[in-house]
């Protein structure tokens, strides 16, 4: 596995896109780490900005003007077609580091690859962690990181640092790779999650420890965002075919007790 080589990390300059839930809880590490950050949204966040000391664009040209040398992508997945299409990329100053963080990869990877101008360099990242699994630290937690079209490598290390200088496991993979294993593992527990809200699951005086697991990822889902949640689906190729293999397998089990029913009786 290679990794972004370079001498040493440094305080970065970052602006970030889309100052929601995620990004709130990212950028308190980084300005823990002592990284100069400024925001812009689609939502008023001036207030939040000012308490954490962060300079609040409300204009997206002044956002890019004011001299980032990262621009971090934190809007949802839904939305990041109307938030990138109409950027106007001819304000920013310097070429600069765009990173991402969605948590599907080739729908961002390709939308950035044809909206970004040439001399941007490009990391699509997916921290698999949130404010809730990582609200005591991001020590083991993994940090995935696809690096798609890097030329800065010491500006490149100096991001990813942030992550590895927390305890992180790194996981470089490409794009591909991850949206067929996210599907598998992250779109199946947030599946799992909705289907058990839907049926108003709530603890008992009886509950077994599995139950309280089933109960505990019930209320860690619903905890995200729907558009996240839809997200997964929609702009994630494998997750169709993870959704057929659940029914499929519901069915299957429903048959299987139906024969054992027919069978004992
Ligand atoms: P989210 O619902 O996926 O995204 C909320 C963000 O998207 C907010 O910044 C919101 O802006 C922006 N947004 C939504 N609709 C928009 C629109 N029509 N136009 C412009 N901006 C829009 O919730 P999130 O948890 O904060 O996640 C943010 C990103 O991080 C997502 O891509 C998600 O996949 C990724 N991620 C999340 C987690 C997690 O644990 N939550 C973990 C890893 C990666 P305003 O706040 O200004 O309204």
């Amino acid at each position: 596995m290679s990794t972004c080589s370079s001498s040493s990390a440094r305080p970065l300059k970052i602006g970030i896109i889309g100052f929601g839930n995620f990004a709130q809880f990212l950028s308190k590490t980084m300005i823990k780490q002592g990284h100069s950050l400024r925001a812009t949204s689609r939502s008023d966040h001036s207030q939040l900005c000012k308490q954490l000391g962060i300079p609040f664009y409300r204009d997206m040209s002044a956002f890019l003007e004011s001299d980032n040398e990262v621009v971090l992508i934190c809007t949802s997945i839904l939305s990041l077609s109307q938030v990138v299409k109409p950027m106007p990329f001819n304000s920013l100053k310097r070429p600069t580091l765009f990173v991402d963080v969605l948590s599907v990869k080739e729908f961002p990877r390709d939308l950035l690859l044809q909206v970004l101008p040439e001399n941007m360099d490009l990391l699509c990242t997916h921290p698999m962690f949130g404010p809730e699994s990582g609200k005591h630290g991001w020590q083991d937690l993994s940090f995935m990181y696809d690096r798609v079209r890097i030329r800065d490598e010491a500006l490149c290390y100096s991001f990813i640092h942030i992550f590895s200088s927390e305890g992180c496991r790194m996981l470089e993979m490409s794009c591909e790779e991850h949206d067929k294993l996210a599907a598998r593992t992250q779109f199946l527990t947030h599946t799992i999650g909705r289907i058990l809200s839907e049926m108003d699951v709530e603890p008992t005086p009886l509950d077994t420890k599995g139950f309280q697991k089933l109960f505990e990822v019930k209320e860690s889902t619903v905890k995200d965002s729907f558009d996240l949640f839809s997200g997964l689906f929609i702009h994630n190729r494998f997750a169709r075919q993870q959704m057929q293999s659940l029914e499929e397998a519901l069915e299957k089990t429903k048959r299987k007790l139906q024969e054992r029913m027919e069978s004992s009786t």
